[in-house]
């Protein structure tokens, strides 16, 4: 199993191990990565490349699945050492031309955005691919190919390499090998019936293991893939019920954080119940879910 190729590295974001991955595909001398991770954590990568005897630039290629902060923020700094950047093509401009990504990411975060996330920095447009659907990018005598897989964001894609699904945040949430998986669902793209038509795809392939940014490479993938589904599932009957309350997104939070306990959040032992404050917070996940029924299901 290729398996042995690829590497889980835990970028140990904020002393949480095991919240987010970056994966590596050791490829002879060289290294690919997937979601390098954001740029607070570029020393834990730094460190990681230096213990297997690899240095940045021998970084030739880097996936990200989309270009959120916990994902993609360090690809400025891997394209200055050389790696080439495949990137969603609704996503490529904000790459090139980040200042919207971090105007937007800062209206979330405010005061925390530096901390958190560290220096975006923009990417040559030369270091820049931007694969089609379905397309195979081979490298190094390897093929990976991308999946257009939105839902979670519309500049989404899933990496496949091998019969291992690099799912992104399209994958869910899955920490510390627990059975809970949950949706991220942040504004603004959040779309549960793109999200399905995502998950239908992923489950026509023949995988063997898949592998979420948060966290770890799972191979019981027929659970992974069901649960996801009937969380979809779940979550949409909750909102149809919700918002016939007319609630306002703040009574939509407390109701959301009081579902997702029930759905086994507050099942976790108590040290990943601050994961989910980084990862998940129930506020983003309710203001996207807010902005969907609004734009979409009320337009
Ligand atoms: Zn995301």
């Amino acid at each position: 199993m290729s398996l042995e190729r690829v590497f889980t590295v835990d970028l140990n974001f904020f002393d949480f191990p095991g919240a987010i991955a970056c994966y590596l595909v050791r490829l002879s001398d060289r290294a690919v990565l997937i979601d390098p991770g954001p740029a607070t954590t570029i020393p834990t990568l730094q460190k990681v490349l230096a213990d297997r005897n690899l240095t940045p630039s021998d970084v030739s290629d880097v996936f990200i699945t989309h270009i959120h902060l916990d994902h993609a923020g360090a690809v400025g700094w891997l394209a200055e050492q050389g790696a080439m950047i495949h990137v969603h093509p609704k996503g490529a401009a904000h790459l090139v031309n980040p200042e919207k990504l971090i105007q937007s990411a800062s209206r979330i975060y405010g005061d925390l955005m530096d901390t958190l996330w560290g220096e975006f920095k923009p990417v040559s447009e030369e270091r820049i691919h931007i694969p089609a659907d379905n397309e195979l990018i081979p490298i190094n005598g390897h093929q990976f190919q991308v999946l257009d897989t939105p839902g979670h964001s519309d500049h989404h894609f899933a990496i496949l390499f091998e019969g291992i699904l690099f799912s992104g945040d399209i994958g869910g949430i899955r920490v510390g090998n627990f059975d809970h998986i949950e949706l991220p669902t942040p504004p603004p793209e959040f779309n549960p019936l793109k999200w399905r038509e995502s998950l239908k795809r992923l489950k026509e392939l023949d995988l063997r293991a898949i592998a979420p940014t948060h966290f770890g490479i799972y191979t019981d993938v027929q659970y992974h893939l069901d649960h996801l589904f009937s969380q979809l599932e779940r979550l949409e009957e909750w909102l149809e019920k919700q918002m016939v309350r007319q609630p306002t997104v703040e009574e939509l939070n407390e109701a959301l954080g009081q579902w997702l306990d029930q759905q086994g959040r507050n099942q976790l032992p108590q040290q990943y119940q601050p994961y989910f404050t980084y990862l998940n917070p129930t506020w983003m996940s309710a203001a996207g879910i807010y902005r969907y029924w609004r734009k979409v299901r009320q337009a």
